[in-house]
C-alpha cells in the first residue's frame, strides 16, 4: 500500500523538514499551509524531485469545515491517508497571563489544540479498522514548553502544548485496537521562523547556549524523530511523547 502522509503546516520549518524526509522514505505528501502558498509550492517541488507525489492544500486547521476539505482534497490527489502529522502551530507572541488578551488566547488554542483534534477526527474516521480503514499513525508536535511552562513569556502557548501531551496519551490508548498509533515529539529550541519574530529577533542566539548540548536544534533533527514514530520500526510505540531537545 502506498504510504501517504498529511502534514499540517508542511510549508515551512519543522513541517517542511518532515515533508522532505518523508519523501525520501517513500511517502506521498500532502502539504497543508495557511498563508504562504509559495513556500508550500516549493516543498511540493522538492518532494516531486525526490520522486514522490505531493499536493499543496490551503486550509486553516482551526476551522473544522476547512479541515474536512483538506482531507478530502489530499485523499483525492494522493489516495488514502496512512499518516497524519499535527504540526501547524503558533506561539501567540510574548505576554504575561495578566495582560493576555482573549483573542490571542482563543487563536492559540484554536490552532494548537482544536486544530489537532479536528485533524485527528478526520484521520481516525478514514484510517481506523472499525471504519474500514487500514490503520495508520498520528504524530503530534508538542513542545518542551509543555513541561517548562514558559512563565513570563508565553504560558498560553505552553498550556496549549500541555493539552497536546494529554491528547497524545489519551488518544493513543483510545485507538489501541483500531490499528492507529498516536505519538508526539516534544521539540526544544529549534532554528525556524517561529524563533525569529520581530518582537524577539535574538531568541535563538540568547537561549541557544543555555541548552545542555550548547546549541539550538534543527528542523531535520525533529523530522528524524517524527519519521521514526510513523514507521513500522515504532510499531509497538503508542501514547508516547518523545523529547528531542538537546537535554533542555
Ligand atoms: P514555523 O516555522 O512558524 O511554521 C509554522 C507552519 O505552520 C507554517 O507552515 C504555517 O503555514 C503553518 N500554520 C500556522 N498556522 C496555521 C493554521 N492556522 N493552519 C494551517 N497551518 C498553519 O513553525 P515551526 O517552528 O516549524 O513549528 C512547527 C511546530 O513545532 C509548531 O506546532 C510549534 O509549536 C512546534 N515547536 C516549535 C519549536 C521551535 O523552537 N521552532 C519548539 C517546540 C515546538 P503558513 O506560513 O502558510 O501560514
Amino acid at each position: 500500500m502506498q504510504k501517504v502522509v498529511l502534514i499540517t503546516g508542511g510549508s515551512r520549518g519543522i513541517g517542511a523538514a518532515v515533508a522532505r524526509l518523508a519523501a525520501r522514505g517513500g511517502y506521498s505528501v500532502g502539504v497543508n499551509y495557511n498563508k504562504d502558498a509559495a513556500a508550500a509550492a516549493s516543498v511540493v517541488a522538492e518532494v516531486e524531485k525526490a520522486g514522490q507525489h505531493a499536493v499543496a492544500v490551503q486550509a486553516t486547521v482551526s476551522d473544522e469545515a476547512q479541515v474536512a476539505e483538506l482531507f478530502a482534497k489530499v485523499t483525492k490527489a494522493l489516495g488514502p491517508i496512512t499518516a497524519l502529522v499535527n504540526n501547524a502551530g503558533i506561539t501567540g507572541g510574548k505576554a504575561e497571563v495578566r495582560s493576555l488578551d482573549t483573542v490571542t488566547l482563543q487563536r492559540v488554542f484554536e490552532t494548537n489544540v482544536y486544530g489537532p483534534f479536528y485533524c485527528a477526527r478526520e484521520a481516525i474516521n478514514r484510517m481506523s479498522l472499525s471504519s474500514g480503514g487500514q490503520g495508520g499513525s498520528i504524530v503530534n508536535i508538542s513542545s518542551v514548553a509543555a513541561v517548562m511552562g514558559a512563565g513570563g513569556e508565553r504560558v498560553h502557548y505552553a498550556a496549549s502544548k500541555g493539552a497536546i501531551d494529554a491528547f497524545t496519551l489519551g488518544l493513543g490508548r483510545e485507538l489501541g485496537k483500531e490499528g492507529i498509533r498516536v505519538n508526539a515529539v516534544r521539540p526544544g529550541l529549534i532554528d525556524t521562523d517561529m524563533n525569529r519574530s520581530a518582537e524577539d529577533p535574538d531568541r535563538l542566539a540568547r537561549i541557544g547556549p543555555t541548552v545542555p548540548m550548547g546549541r539550538t536544534g534543527t528542523a531535520e533533527e525533529i523530522a528524524e524523530a517524527v519519521i521514526w514514530l510513523m514507521s513500522d520500526a515504532a510499531r509497538y510505540v503508542t501514547g508516547h511523547v518523545l523529547t528531542v531537545s538537546g537535554g533542555r
